[in-house]
C-alpha cells in the first residue's frame, strides 16, 4: 500500500513528537500542566447541553439540508449582517476550510499565508497542490504589512488565508489593513479565506468580520465561541457565487453538521443567550492574559495578545529543545515550528488553563531560565 503522492509533503512527526515526549514524562509519574491545549478548557455551558437533549427529544436525529437548519442560518445572518442564502453551516470550521481549499486551490497557484499561522492552511495548501509563499509577520506585531503583501500577490495567486484574532499569536488585525488586504486580492482575482473562529474571543478592540464581502469567504463556528469542539458545528459564509463551489464539496464531505447541536445552538440565539454565555468566558481569559502577559514579558519579548487564548513567545533558543527542557520540569508548551518558517525561536502558550495552573507554569519558567542564566 503506498500513500498517495498529494500527502508526500505531509508530516505528522511533530505532533507525534510532542505527545511522546509528554507521555514519556507522563509515565515517569511526572504531573505536566498542558499549555497546549487548542481549545476553552470550559465545558460546554449548561444551556447549551440542555437544549441539545431536548432537541435530540424532540427527534432532531437526522439529516439536515446540506445548508443547515434554517433557524440557524438565519439567526448567523442576522449577527452578521448577510442574508441567510450566503451561509452555509458545516461539521466544524476545520470543514469550511477543507472545501473552500479544495473548492479555490488551483493546482500550481500561490497560496499566501502570512506566518506564524494555523497549521491546517499549510496542510490544505500543500494537499491541494497549491505553492505556499509565506508572508512573514514577526517585525511588524504579527501583522502582514500591506506592501509587502501587494508585493507577493499576483495572477497566480488562488487564496490568501487570514486569521485574526490569530492562532497562534493572539494578534488582530485592524479594519483598515484588512481591507486592504481584500483590495488586493480583488485586484488579482484571488479569494480571500478569513477564519474568523476567534472573533468572539477579544479584549480590546473588537475585530473586523469580512462577513459579506465580495471574493471573502469567512469561515467561522462554534468550537470557541461556545466551548463545543466536540459538537462539530461551523459555518461559512460567503456570496452565493462562491457558496456553490464549496457545495459541491460540502455536499460529499460533511454532508452537515449534527441536526441537534445546529438546532441548540439555534435557540441559544433566539433565547438570546450567546453573549452572555461569551462574556463569561472570555472575562476569565482577560484575566489570565493580563496575568500571563505581565508575568512573561519581564522575561521575554513578548507581543500581547489582542484575542484568542494564546501567546506567541520568543524564548531565544531551538523551540524543540526548550519545550523538551521545560516538559522535564512539568510544564508543556507548543514548538513554533508547525506554525510555519522564521518560528525556530518561539513556542505557543496556550492560557485554556486554569489560573492556579498558569501560577505554577510560570513559576517553572522563571525557575528554568534562572537555572540557565
Ligand atoms: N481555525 C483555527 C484558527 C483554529 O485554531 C481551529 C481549531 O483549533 C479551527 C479553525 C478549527 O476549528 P473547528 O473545531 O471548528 O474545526
Amino acid at each position: 500500500m503506498r500513500e498517495a503522492n498529494r500527502l508526500s509533503q505531509i508530516s505528522t512527526s511533530m505532533i507525534r513528537r510532542m505527545f511522546e515526549i509528554v507521555e514519556r514524562a507522563k509515565k515517569e509519574g511526572k504531573e505536566i500542566i498542558s499549555l497546549t491545549i487548542g481549545e476553552p478548557d470550559f465545558d460546554t455551558p449548561p444551556e447549551v447541553v440542555e437544549r441539545a437533549c431536548r432537541a435530540m427529544n424532540a427527534g432532531f436525529t437526522h439529516y439536515t439540508s446540506n445548508f443547515g437548519l434554517e433557524e440557524l442560518r438565519e439567526a448567523i445572518a442576522e449577527r452578521y449582517g448577510v442574508d441567510a442564502g450566503q451561509v452555509m453551516v458545516t461539521a466544524g470550521g476545520s470543514e469550511a476550510l477543507i472545501n473552500a481549499s479544495l473548492a479555490f486551490i488551483e493546482e500550481g497557484s500561490k497560496v499566501i499565508i502570512p506566518t506564524p499561522n494555523f497549521l491546517s492552511y499549510f496542510t490544505y495548501g500543500k494537499m491541494c497542490g497549491g505553492k505556499i509563499v509565506q508572508v512573514k509577520t514577526h517585525d511588524n506585531g504579527f501583522l502582514p504589512d500591506v506592501d509587502k503583501l501587494n508585493e507577493v500577490v499576483d495572477r497566480d495567486v488562488s487564496v490568501i488565508f487570514l486569521n485574526y484574532p490569530n492562532n497562534p499569536t493572539g494578534a488582530v488585525i485592524r479594519e483598515k489593513e484588512l481591507k486592504a488586504i481584500v483590495e488586493i486580492a480583488r485586484d488579482n482575482g484571488a479569494v480571500v479565506v478569513s477564519d474568523e473562529i476567534y472573533d468572539q474571543i477579544y479584549y480590546d478592540v473588537k475585530p473586523t468580520s469580512l462577513a459579506g464581502e465580495e471574493n471573502v469567504v469567512c469561515v467561522n463556528g462554534f468550537s470557541k465561541s461556545l466551548a463545543m469542539t466536540g459538537w462539530r458545528i461551523g459555518f461559512t459564509i460567503a456570496d452565493e457565487s462562491l457558496l456553490d463551489p464549496m457545495l459541491k464539496v460540502h455536499q460529499v464531505n460533511g454532508v452537515c453538521a449534527p441536526a441537534f447541536a445546529q438546532k441548540a445552538v439555534a435557540d441559544v440565539f433566539a433565547e438570546s443567550l450567546f453573549d452572555s454565555i461569551v462574556s463569561r468566558m472570555v472575562g476569565e481569559f482577560r484575566r489570565r492574559r493580563d496575568f500571563l502577559y505581565a508575568e512573561l514579558s519581564k522575561i521575554y519579548d513578548v507581543v500581547r495578545p489582542e484575542g484568542a487564548f494564546y501567546m506567541f513567545v520568543n524564548v531565544g533558543e531551538d523551540c524543540m529543545k526548550y519545550a523538551e527542557r521545560l516538559v522535564e520540569m512539568g510544564v508543556a508548551v507548543t514548538p513554533g515550528l508547525p506554525f510555519g518558517d522564521y518560528n525556530e525561536t518561539y513556542v505557543r502558550i496556550s492560557y485554556a488553563n486554569s489560573m492556579e495552573n498558569l501560577q505554577k507554569a510560570v513559576e517553572t519558567i522563571k525557575d528554568y531560565e534562572s537555572q540557565k542564566a
